[in-house]
């Protein structure tokens, strides 16, 4: 089980309400697109290919593809946190 997830799980567990973020270091982004064919409502592509971000908080029913495209990414770009 990922980090994350047994995290999720633990908070929920213990009923505490809980916010996802996303976050990007976009200098690192080399544009292969992997994270915007895993959840392209998170992960948007710039006209050369590099993701940006229209917004950091990922929605609870997007958390499983926004984690898979965090997890996907060749470059470790992404990064889905619980705050
Ligand atoms: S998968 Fe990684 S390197 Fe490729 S576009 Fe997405 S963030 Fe950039």
């Amino acid at each position: 089980m990922a980090p994350i997830t047994k995290k999720v799980q633990q908070m929920k567990e213990d009923g505490i309400p809980k916010v996802h973020k996303v976050s990007a270091q976009l200098e690192l982004c080399c544009g292969y697109g992997l994270c915007n064919q895993a959840c392209p409502e998170i992960y948007k592509l710039n006209p050369d290919g590099t993701v940006y971000l229209e917004t950091d908080t990922v929605p609870d029913d997007l958390l499983a593809a926004a984690i898979e495209g965090a997890s996907c990414c060749p470059a470790q770009v992404l990064t889905v946190e619980v705050m």
